[in-house]
Formats: structure tokens, C-alpha cells, sequence
């Protein structure tokens, strides 16, 4: 029954409902609590609070440890500190018509420390009552160092009142989210009363073996200790147990997705004699593969002899060989007589995935077809026909694959390169071309391991981890804008050994155009003034596909030596003379972005360097440089990205249709993300359905979140 006729809202009925054990949920509005009313519900609205249960979970933002306060006499500047004193003086001065600055002068025994607000000119009176009555206040904030003075500018504070409310001192008090007119020692209280009153409702939702497994707190100690902690290790206790519960939810849920678009389905099953891939590998591949590539191959050849539809994501950093693994799997369908399609972001990548498949692939007569949106009339019908036909059995190519009118006999396999360039939609579209082929995708965005537990946590993962041997690092610089004739000079020399040159454009956010009308200037500059001597290209999104194909592919053949681009070249190109990059403003592009353009050269047989040129005003920015210079690891480029600015940053993370993290934090909480992965998708594999008793609890909870209840059948 839905709380809403269990519990009737008689709307304008002006009499407060009495609340009676039997009749509590946690549905129940704020609203008619004690002490909210209608306007106390308005303001907790404001923080998106509705229902008790809501209040149960306005976790707090952080909290104090008022066991022990840190004495004024002891503060450092800089400092973030909680402090306390009685309220000894206040005064408001104007200095212009545009300012107000009031001011506190608090004593703790003997020390003085002064609050200033700006612009809050009503915090005179409130604060002239505290002085009069000589009250006490805390107050939070960064301690600054004025002259002789300590200060906290526009500090958090309230009132301590020892006796009157021991919620608020000598305990570790919480921090809410407040919003104006509802300020902490309210919420407070009223998250207080809730507690008392409701935690009988809290049901548990971790089964009782996972609970005793994995160490974990009660359903509603935890949420007792999360609010009100009894001391440092029970809230340490208390938030683990939270975050536990909030990540294996997201878990269960993709692994109930998983199973949904795998499991229930029939696959296509490929005889795979792993030994005898190997040795035609050995034949036609020219080098050793490394551990990482023969284990991503294993990993497939298990997939897809299993009956099921494989689903496997392929991680790997820029050159770490991901081809050579599609290789092997289309090896893996065309001997088991289907069809293998790869599709590509560009034609130009397309072309080169052909050139290097067929190199290897028809010494054992297999051909290789290719699919381009640049091909028309007759050779677009032939290739078409050779399809639906069956007579290609391996074809390359970019969006022209998902076009109507492409249809394959015997679709086995489809590889996504550059997986990040494609919607989720178009990797379906290819897939659908066939009945329940395996998909492999691949990326070379380096994704921190957090992130590929959720965003694509519904696909199973392999992860390139080691580059084949034998390449030469690329030495990164850092040079500010100053030095850029001798950063020129030094690319200089390259030229002149033969080498090839990119240099990326600053980042133009506000439009496309904008930013090819500046790649355009620095172009022209680049080849009338500081390369005269040597062939200038240009490279910007503007640009017709085939016009960039074009110039991509005269760099290639080294009919241009300097190739001045926007981020276009980020993709996949493989240009092994290319040996420079200069990247002009690089203090502001992404981490991962700048990795990804670094990868563009250290391809060869050459020394190769990445010059970076910025000068970055803040800490931050310095400290991204800095990263930069000292780490190749993408993976680690990638986590550093993912702490400095947040995971929504990253594409796709909004879209993958989970539900936002309440306490959970993705970069510290990693560890416990794992753990909850396992967890989750051995249950699921045991109770795909969730029908077992002891899942009840969570089959209910999940069912009341929107991906929840599309994915799990109510009854
Ligand atoms: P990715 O697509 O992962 O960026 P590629 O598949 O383009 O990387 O491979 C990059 C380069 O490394 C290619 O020139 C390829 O021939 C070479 N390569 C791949 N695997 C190996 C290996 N095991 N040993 C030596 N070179 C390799
Ligand atoms: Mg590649």
C-alpha cells in the first residue's frame, strides 16, 4: 500500500496529525512534525527534503569534534579551525557606501579573536543580544593573521548554550547542508527528534551475511551514529557502512543490467583451440605480444565460446596495442565461419586499420574490406553486396557501417574503436546489423579504475596495462610563455634531422569557429614567420572530413612537416616520424586531454618530446603542469584528473542513469567501491531476480529508484 493512503494527508485540515507508533513511516512529510509546519516544510523543501525519510539521509556536510575545542591561543593562520568565546564587543564600520563590516571580538580565556562579516549588516543586533547576556559562540573558519590580531572572516558560528541544548557542545556535533532561514541548531534538533521517533522504521537492506562479512554496522546504528556519533571510530564505522551500502546498490543494479543484456540471451558460440590462435598470431604478427595483450585475448576467447553474447571493454593507453587484440578476436569469428566488423571514429583511422589488417591478414587469405562514407556509386554497391553476400569476412569502417542498407550474412563480431567517440546508441546500431554478435569496445582514454566500475560497469573489462617493449618514453617540458623562441628553436633542430612537427592551438571553448579562426591565425604565423623554410599544414574541426583526410594523410607521407591542429589529431593517428609536440596554453586542456595528445608522437624509433606552454596562475594549474612532466601512467593522469575536478568532468558519467552519490565520494571511497563490486555480482549471479528471502530488503529499496524499478519486475 503506498504510504500516502496509509498515512491520509488532509490537506488545509489545520490540526497537526497525531502520530502514532503503528501509523509511522518513512514517508511521512516533514510537514507535520513537530515544530515544522507549513513554513519549516517550505525551507526544508529548499534542500530537496520531503519526507522524513529524506531528513534520515541529509547526511552532514562535516563535523566537529566539540569534545575538545582548539583554543584561540594556539591557531596558526591558515588554518581551518572550530573555536570558541564569549561575546565581548561588536561594532559595524562603512568604510564606502558599498560596505558594511561588522565585527566581534570574542574572549577564550583571555585571548581575543575577532569575527568579521561583510555586507550582513543585521548581524549587529543579533549579535549585540549575545553580548549583552555575555554568551558564548562557535565559530568555524580559515584563521587569517591581521596585524596583531587573529581573525575568521564570514565564519560558520552559533551560539553554544551549554545547558540549554547539549546537541550542540561537548559531543561531535554535526554540520548540516542548511539553507537560509533554517540554520544548524534547528535542523539540528529536529534531525534529533526524527531519529528518536522514526529509526524503528529503518529496515535493513544488506543481507545478514554481507552485514557480517564485511564488517559491517546495522542499518540504524549507522544512521544514528552518522548524525550523532559517539565518538571518532563509530562515525568512521558509521560512514563506511553508508558508503558500502550506497555502492553495492549501484553494483547490484548494473549487475542485474549485465545479466539482463548477457545472460538471458543466446550468444553465438565460437570454437576458439587457443593454442592454434597463438600460433597463427606468431605467424602474422611481426612481434612478440606482451602479457598484457595474451591475457585481453584469453579473456575474449573465454567470452565468446561460453554461449553467451559477449560484452568486453578493452582499457588501454595510447600504443599499448589495443589492434592487435581486435586481430585476435576477428581471427577468432572468421575461423568459426562469421563475419568481423570494426568500425572507427574516422575515415583516416579506418584507412589505417585497413592497411594494417590487411598487411597481416591476407598471407592467410582472408580480405579485407573497407567501408567508407567517402566511397559512392559503384564501389559503395560492391562492397555492400560483398556484405550481405558473405564473401568479406572482415570489414573496417566509420559510421558508413550502421548506414540502412548495410547487412551482413553471418555477423559475428563487432569491434568499437575509440569507444568514447561513439554514443552508446551507434555501438548498438552495429551490433543490431547482426543477431546477438559478441562486442568488443576499445578505448584509450585512460579511465581511473573508479570510473570504469560505473560507467561501464555493466561491461566486463580488459585492461592493456604494459606497453610493448622498446618504445622510447616521450620527455614532457614545461615551458612558460617566454621561452617559446627557444622552445622553437629546438623543434628547429628536429626539422632539420627530418623530423616531423605537431603544434596544438590554445583551447577556443566559446565555438568551433572561434577556435578554427585562431588555429587558422597561428598557422599563418607558424609558416610566415617562424617555419618559413619548411612545409605548414592545418587541421581544425571546421574542416570537411575529407579535407582533414586528406591533411592527415600528406603529414603521414611527409608532404608536411609542421601540422599545426587543434584537439582533432587526439585520435588515434599514428604518424612514427612525428617526433615534437608543442602545446600552446596547455594549462588549459584536461589532464586526460593532454595525455591523449602526447600519445600522438613517441610512435617511432626516435627521442620524442612533448613541450607544454603555460603559464598557470594558480597552485592547481602548476600542480597539473607539473603532473604532467612526471608521469606517463595514464591511468594515474587520469585519477589526478578525476581528484582535481570531479568526476563530472568526465564525459558520459552524467548519462550512464545511476543515482547521484549521497555520502560516497568516487576518489576516496575506491577501495569500498571494489569491495561492493564482487559482492554485488556473485549475489546477482546466485538471485539474478532478487526473489530469495534475505534479498527482500533490497529488492524493495531498489525497486523505489528509477533504473530500479525498470530493471527489476515488481511481485
Ligand atoms: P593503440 O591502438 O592501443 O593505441 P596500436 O594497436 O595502434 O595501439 O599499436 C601501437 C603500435 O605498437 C603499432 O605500431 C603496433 O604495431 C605496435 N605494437 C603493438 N603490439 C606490439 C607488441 N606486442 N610489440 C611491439 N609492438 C607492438
Ligand atoms: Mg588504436
Amino acid at each position: 500500500m503506498p504510504a500516502s493512503q496509509r498515512n491520509p494527508v488532509r490537506a488545509g485540515s489545520g490540526t497537526a496529525r497525531a502520530v502514532t507508533e503503528a501509523s509511522q513511516s518513512l514517508d511521512d512529510p516533514l510537514q507535520y512534525l513537530k515544530g515544522v509546519g507549513p513554513q519549516g516544510a517550505q525551507l526544508l523543501g529548499k534542500l530537496g527534503l520531503s519526507t522524513v525519510g529524506d531528513l534520515l539521509r541529509h547526511f552532514p556536510r562535516r563535523w566537529e569534534d566539540r569534545t575538545c575545542f582548539r583554543r584561540v591561543a594556539d591557531v596558526q593562520p591558515g588554518e581551518w579551525a572550530t573555536v570558541h568565546g564569549v561575546v565581548i564587543a561588536v561594532t559595524t564600520r562603512r568604510p564606502n557606501t558599498r560596505l558594511t563590516v561588522t565585527e566581534v571580538l570574542l574572549d577564550d580565556a583571555g585571548n581575543a579573536l575577532k569575527l568579521v562579516w561583510f555586507n550582513q549588516p543585521y548581524m549587529e543586533k543579533v549579535l549585540h543580544g549575545l553580548q549583552a547576556a555575555r554568551r558564548t559562540i562557535v565559530a568555524y573558519g580559515q584563521v587569517k593573521r591581521s596585524g596583531w590580531a587573529t581573525e575568521i572572516h564570514n565564519p560558520e558560528w552559533e551560539e553554544l548554550s551549554e545547558d540549554g541544548d547539549p546537541l550542540s557542545a561537548n559531543r561531535i556535533v554535526p554540520i548540516y547542508p542548511a539553507t537560509e532561514g533554517l540554520r544548524q541548531g534547528r535542523l539540528r534538533r529536529l534531525i534529533h527528534a526524527v531519529l528518536q521517533s522514526y529509526l524503528s522504521c529503518v529496515e535493513e537492506t544488506l543481507p545478514a551475511g554481507i552485514l557480517q562479512k564485511h564488517r559491517l554496522m546495522g542499518a540504524q546504528e549507522a544512521l544514528r551514529q552518522i548524525h550523532f556519533p559517539d565518538s571518532e571510530a563509530e562515525l568512521v564505522a558509521a560512514r563506511r557502512r553508508l558508503v558500502f551500502e550506497e555502492f553495492f546498490r549501484m553494483q547490484v543494479l548494473l549487475a542485474v543490467r549485465r545479466h539482463r543484456n548477457t545472460r538471458l540471451m543466446q550468444g553465438i558460440p565460437l570454437r576458439v583451440d587457443l593454442d592454434r590462435l597463438r600460433s597463427s598470431l606468431k605467424q602474422i604478427v611481426p612481434f612478440e605480444l606482451t602479457g598484457a595483450q595474451q591475457r585481453a585475448i584469453a579473456d575474449i576467447a573465454r567470452d565468446v565460446a561460453s554461449g553467451l553474447p559477449m560484452n568486453r571493454l578493452v582499457l588501454g593507453d595510447v600504443g599499448s596495442g589495443k589492434t592487435m587484440v581486435a586481430l585476435a578476436a576477428m581471427l577468432m569469428a572468421v575461423e568459426n565461419g562469421y563475419q568481423a566488423a570494426l568500425m572507427a571514429p574516422t575515415e583516416i583511422l579506418a584507412q589505417q586499420h585497413a592497411i594494417v589488417l590487411r598487411r597481416l591478414l591476407e598471407p592467410l587469405g582472408i580480405a579485407v574490406e573497407l567501408a567508407t562514407g567517402s566511397q559512392t556509386g559503384r564501389a559503395r554497391r560492391e562492397v555492400r553486396e560483398r556484405l550481405i553476400g558473405g564473401q568479406s569476412r572482415v570489414v573496417v569502417g566509420t559510421h558508413a557501417l550502421i548506414q540502412e542498407g548495410v547487412e551482413f550474412a553471418r555477423l559475428g563480431l563487432v569491434v568499437i574503436d575509440e569507444q568514447h567517440r561513439f554514443g552508446v546508441l551507434q555501438r548498438q546500431a552495429l551490433a543490431l546489423k547482426g543477431h546477438r554478435p559478441h562486442v568488443l569496445v576499445m578505448t584509450a582514454t585512460p579511465i581511473p579504475r573508479t570510473l570504469t566500475l560505473t560507467l561501464y560497469g555493466d561491461l566486463d573489462v580488459s585492461v592493456l596495462d604494459e606497453l610493448p617493449p622498446g618504445r622510447k618514453p616521450v620527455v614532457t617540458h614545461w615551458k612558460p610563455s617566454s621561452k617559446r623562441a627557444q622552445v622553437y628553436a629546438a623543434a628547429q633542430r628536429l626539422l632539420d634531422e627530418g623530423r616531423q612537427v605537431y603544434i596544438v592551438c590554445p583551447l577556443v571553448e566559446e565555438s568551433e569557429k572561434l577556435q578554427a579562426q585562431s588555429a587558422t591565425r597561428l598557422c599563418e604565423h607558424i609558416a610566415n614567420a617562424v617555419f618559413p623554410q619548411y612545409r605548414v599544414g592545418l587541421l581544425h574541426g571546421q574542416m570537411r572530413p575529407d579535407e582533414k583526410d586528406a591533411v592527415m594523410a600528406r603529414f603521414k607521407a611527409h608532404e608536411i612537416d609542421v601540422l599545426v591542429s587543434t584537439t582533432v589529431i587526439e585520435v588515434g593517428i599514428d604518424v612514427p616520424n612525428a617526433s615534437v609536440m608543442v602545446i600552446e596554453d596547455a594549462d588549459r586542456f584536461g589532464l586526460a586531454q593532454l595525455h591523449q595528445l602526447r600519445g600522438r608522437v613517441g610512435r617511432g624509433e626516435h627521442a620524442s618530446y612533448c613541450i607544454l606552454i603555460a603559464d598557470p596562475k594558480t597552485e592547481e594549474g602548476q600542480a597539473r603542469m607539473e603532473i604532467m612532466t612526471q608521469t606517463r601512467d595514464g591511468f594515474r593522469i587520469a585519477e589526478e584528473d578525476l581528484r582535481l575536478r570531479g568526476p563530472g568532468e568526465f564525459y558520459g558519467t552524467r548519462q550512464s542513469g545511476m543515482p547521484e552519490l549521497q555520502i560516497a565520494d568516487m576518489v576516496r571511497d575506491i577501495d569500498i567501491l571494489a569491495e561492493t563490486r564482487e559482492t554485488a555480482f556473485s549475489l546477482v549471479d546466485a538471485d539474478p531476480e532478487l526473489t530469495r528471502p534475505e534479498h527482500r530488503g533490497l529488492r524493495g529499496a531498489l525497486q523505489r529508484t528509477e533504473l530500479g524499478s525498470e530493471l527489476i519486475g515488481v511481485g
